[in-house]
């Protein structure tokens, strides 16, 4: 008999050879049904291997991560053999799942894939799954393994890396495949199919090594959920920060000034800045301090915070002056730099927390791969700041920053998150700076904070950065996508460093603790995915304008006026067009340009010093007739709830 370990921790015993399939039908049918792969020992396995040990087993259903893995790795298998069927002599490579589906990297050779053969392909792979081939795992020796790939110098050259005895291929159908394993029981749950596109990719990743066809897909074991996957993809497509950041002129890419270089206009601009208006305007309410520093720094500078030897070679190189010997570099991180800020003056514990904040724009080498519109840049701008304090006041601090972080999802629309803390690994003492009173009361003070603060967290152990424990949120956007959003992290690295020091009640010298955060994380970033949250309909306070006056024709050009006028004494944000077009077309330039109320205004307004409002999206509905100082108050209430009040 061998004892099986369960998640919930309960423990059962089977005899040995039992398989996850078997340990499922003893819980229950239904969940042997739905079971399509297992974990046995933290290794995956397939749900008919058997098992001869104790050990810990974890089930897994198309609902999990894991299950979704073993079901589109399986189908990669599927869509391999369906390819070679239709182009024989092909070369395949591999093919792993991915987060949304999976891909296989072929050598073509002389034969090419285009949209045209997906259908066809499509259809192969169906009927392949329906006839319900079992996925079976046997193990190889080095010498049969080479001479079935004979032929493909690029599994032969996975092979050769390998150790004889750890070889294994998988057989389904007519079909054998080299694979470490993890797969679902049989093809027949494989119900839908879809190939999503082809791309260039090199072997290995390597661009010295011949280009193969990477062929992307992704299947489900029910056609509803390939249909609703695809709506998602093109309303993804359409709320593409990129495609919306052109049509709402927000921010350019020119090669002249560079890759990875946003350049942002006028409109774009002033939505930064009205962002960046918001934090300040809360942060000084909640005691920060507004610093600025250059954006180069002496090389010695990040020798001495360590960012140097960690990443300096694959960053912007050094920059050298007529002086001998003067190195400088661009800014990667700001912390150094308000270090020395803190390093200004003498402390004493009374003069603590210090909050030093600042907009900081910091460079950062990306391979030109890795670009990705405003997510990943070469140069960026941080809402950054940085907290001196007493470990004692950890506590309140990290209550505080919290407070400020749900105040900015808030604003902003950003209702669904969850939250990780991120603490040591306690078998592993010695991979951590800073001494252990100091993190105990650090990973407690985060701990009480989240659940101060009625946050839905994980804890996860192992997941601290080596110089301090921290809280990281991740948000979900209307797709359901989600993103890691407003980073709070302890750090005792740099306060010994830099040397910080503070005078305590006992009249000695102690270390301050340094809390890096950012609520953005970068304006760059964040406004693409408040771009692709909102697809530009951002909350009315943050919009560049609010309100559009359509005059019926050039002669109503004074009332325009006048009415703008009032509207900007109120401080709302508004523009004319008072060009000689037709008022159909204004409402629909309008309407692309997503400008939350248009106006419009002709004789009977101008008459009765009204406007008739229309609202952005609300084409079929009539419009409303109000008195200006009526429409004035509407929109003033309209904002104010948008924002969320900021108790400190
Ligand atoms: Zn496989
Ligand atoms: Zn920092």
């Amino acid at each position: 008999m061998i004892k099986i370990t369960l998640p919930d921790g309960s423990v059962k015993e089977f005899a040995s050879g039992v398989t996850p399939h078997e340990v499922a039908l003893s819980i229950s049918e239904g969940l042997a049904r739905n079971v399509i792969s297992a974990s046995f020992n933290g290794t995956t396995i397939e749900t008919a291997t058997p098992l001869t040990t104790d050990g810990s087993l974890v089930l897994y259903t198309w609902n999990d991560a894991e299950g979704k893995k073993a079901f589109w790795h399986s189908t990669s298998h599927v869509m391999a053999q369906a390819l070679e069927e239709k182009f024989p002599g092909i070369k395949l490579t591999i093919g792993p799942a991915i987060e949304n589906g999976f891909y296989y990297d072929v050598d073509f050779g002389d034969k090419r894939i285009t949209d045209a053969d997906f259908k066809d392909i499509e259809d192969r792979v169906l009927a392949i799954a329906k006839e319900k081939h079992e996925f079976k795992m046997r193990s190889a020796s080095k010498a049969e393994a080479l001479e079935l790939y004979k032929d493909n110098e690029y599994k032969t050259e996975l092979i050769t890396n390998l150790e004889d005895g750890t070889i294994s291929f998988c057989d389904h159908s007519t079909f054998t495949d080299l694979c470490r394993g993890g797969h679902i029981p049989n093809t027949g749950i494989i119900k839908a199919m879809k190939i999503l596109s082809v791309a260039g990719a090199y072997w290995r990743g390597d661009e010295k090594n011949k280009q193969l066809t990477r062929v992307y897909g992704i299947s489900f074991p029910k056609q509803k959920d390939l249909n609703d996957y695809l709506l998602l993809l093109e309303e993804a497509k359409r709320r593409d920060h990129r495609k919306l950041g052109k049509e709402l002129e927000l921010f350019h890419f020119s090669q002249r000034v560079g890759q990875g270089l946003p350049l942002w206009l006028p409109k774009g601009a002033a939505l930064r800045d009205r962002l960046e208006q918001f934090l300040k305007k809360a942060q000084k309410k909640m005691g920060y301090e507004q610093v600025v520093t250059p954006h180069i720094g002496q090389k010695e500078l990040y020798e001495t915070s360590g960012h140097y030897a960690k990443y300096g070679a694959d960053s912007f190189q050094p920059i050298h002056t007529p002086a001998e010997g003067e190195e400088f570099l661009l800014k990667p991180m700001n912390c150094p730099h308000h270090c020395e800020i803190y390093n200004a003056k003498p402390w004493s514990y009374k003069d603590l927390p210090k909050r030093y904040a600042e907009f900081g724009t910091v460079y950062r080498y990306e391979q030109s791969g890795e670009l990705h519109g405003l997510t990943r840049v070469r140069g960026f701008t941080q809402d950054d700041a940085h907290i001196f304090c007493t470990p004692d006041q950890l506590d309140t601090e990290f209550k505080k920053v919290i407070d400020l972080v749900l105040y900015v999802f808030g604003s902003l629309g950003f209702e669904n998150f969850t939250a990780q803390v991120s603490v040591r690994d306690l078998n592993n003492p010695d991979k951590y700076i800073g001494n252990i009173e100091n993190w105990e009361k650090a990973e407690q003070a985060i701990i009480n904070a989240a659940k101060d603060k009625g946050l839905n967290y994980v804890i996860e152990s192992g997941e601290a950065a080596f110089y301090g424990p921290k809280l990281d949120f991740m948000v979900k956007d209307a797709l359901g996508r989600s993103w890691q959003l407003g980073t709070i992290q302890v750090d005792y690295n740099l306060p010994e460093r830099f040397d910080l020091t503070y005078k305590g009640s006992d009249d000695k010298l102690h270390r301050p603790v340094m809390i890096h955060r950012a609520p953005f994380g970068s304006m760059e970033r964040f406004i693409a995915i408040l771009l692709e949250h909102t697809a530009g309909n951002f909350p009315l306070w943050l919009m560049p304008e609010q309100v559009i006056i359509l005059s019926l024709s050039e002669k109503y050009e004074n009332y325009a006026k006048k009415v703008l006028n009032l509207l900007e004494n109120d401080e709302i944000r508004a523009l004319v067009d008072n060009r000689n077009e037709t008022i159909g077309k204004k409402i629909r330039e309008a309407e692309v340009q997503k400008y939350p109320f248009m106006l419009i205004i002709g004789e009977e307004e101008e008459k009765n010093g009204t406007v008739s409002v229309r609202k952005h999206g609300d084409a079929g509905k009539s419009n409303i007739t109000m008195k200006i100082e009526e429409f004035i108050s509407f929109i003033q209430e309209e904002v104010s709830k948008t924002v969320r009040s900021l108790e400190v």
